[in-house]
């Protein structure tokens, strides 16, 4: 009988937790390792929310991603019986003048079969009046996007993950020596050791401090805030009555209607400083704020 190949997937965040999946389900054998767990409040995948939409600008390979994405989704909410992505449509927001990035959006969206529709500002009006739209010119929406209940995803592939059959450990992987290629063994944090024949790192923002000669400063954490704001009773800001938003005049700012009564959601996507994602303070910034 064949050995089936054993294959170690450190990180279970929204990659490593979909790769573990598939490559078990191609029929190797698979350990998934996470330090905090899946979804865990310190992984990029472990917000409450994230937002799916394909309008990228000119030449991303993302908007044809995108479109994989929203099928593959769709198949796995009928397999599972759960709903992961909230289809709100996404509304993206153009200034007034230079909209190279929304035009090349467009053409993007066509190729990839992404269906779309271009809103004069007066149509934005017209469906969602509560929106402010000084400044726009026009935008594009995508009724199949929306957005993902990101950490209880993630939660959900490592337990399917188990439950087909996968191996997990919540252990961390020692970043020692791993650059040098002089290991036959990943050393873990709890003093044990673990052999496979294949190695996948899905640490997200902590590649750079994994492999410090490789990627090292390559990939830069920087600090975005994220802010939910609790609106008045009887405003029309909810799922119900909002697509999520993405709002491109003088910065690229976006939005997700209230989930589950959490609060609507605002960030601005302006890179910010530098982010130790271990031991960084996760406390949101005056500047921020007011901006
Ligand atoms: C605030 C914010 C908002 C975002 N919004 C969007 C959005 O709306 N739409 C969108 O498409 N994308 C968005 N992104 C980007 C998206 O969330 C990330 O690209 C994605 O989550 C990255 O997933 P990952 O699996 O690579 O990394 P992560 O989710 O960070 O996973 C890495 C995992 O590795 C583990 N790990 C690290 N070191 C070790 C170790 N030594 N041993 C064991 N385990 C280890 C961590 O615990 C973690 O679980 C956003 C990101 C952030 C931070």
């Amino acid at each position: 009988m064949k050995t089936k190949r054993h294959v170690a997937v450190v990180g279970a965040g929204a990659f490593g937790g979909w790769t573990a999946l598939y490559l078990l389900r191609s029929g190797a054998r698979v350990t998934l390792l996470d330090v905090w767990g899946a979804g865990n409040s310190r992984a990029s995948s472990g917000g409450e929310t994230r937002v799916i939409r394909g309008t990228y600008g000119p030449n991303s390979p993302y908007t044809a991603m995108a479109e994989h994405a929203l099928k593959l989704w769709h198949k796995h909410e009928k397999e599972w019986k759960r709903q992961f992505l909230i289809r709100t449509g996404v509304l993206w927001m153009a200034a007034s003048g230079e909209d190279s990035f929304e035009r090349g959006s467009v053409e993007m969206l066509r190729r990839a079969g992404t269906k779309y529709e271009e809103l004069s500002v007066r149509a934005i009006n017209k469906r969602w009046p509560q929106i402010n739209l000084e400044g726009v010119n026009w935008g594009i929406y995508e009724p199949a996007g929306g957005y993902l209940i990101a950490r209880i995803i993630c939660q959900a592939v490592a337990e399917r993950f188990v439950a087909e059959g996968g191996e997990y450990r919540q252990v961390a992987v020692s970043s020692e020596e791993l650059e040098t290629g002089k290991w036959k063994n990943l050393a873990l944090a709890d003093g044990s050791a673990l052999a496979a024949d294949l190695y996948v790192f899905a640490c997200g923002p902590w590649l750079g401090k994994l492999f410090p000669r490789t990627i090292g400063d390559r990939l830069r954490p920087t600090k975005q805030d994220v802010f939910f704001f609790g609106p008045p009773a009887g405003e029309k800001l909810d799922v119900q009555y909002l697509p999520v938003w993405a709002d491109h005049r003088d910065r690229f700012r976006y939005g997700i209607p209230g989930n589950q009564g959490r609060g609507f959601k605002i960030a601005d996507d302006t890179r910010g400083p530098l982010f130790d994602p271990t031991a960084g303070e996760r406390v949101v910034s005056a500047d921020g704020l007011r901006a």
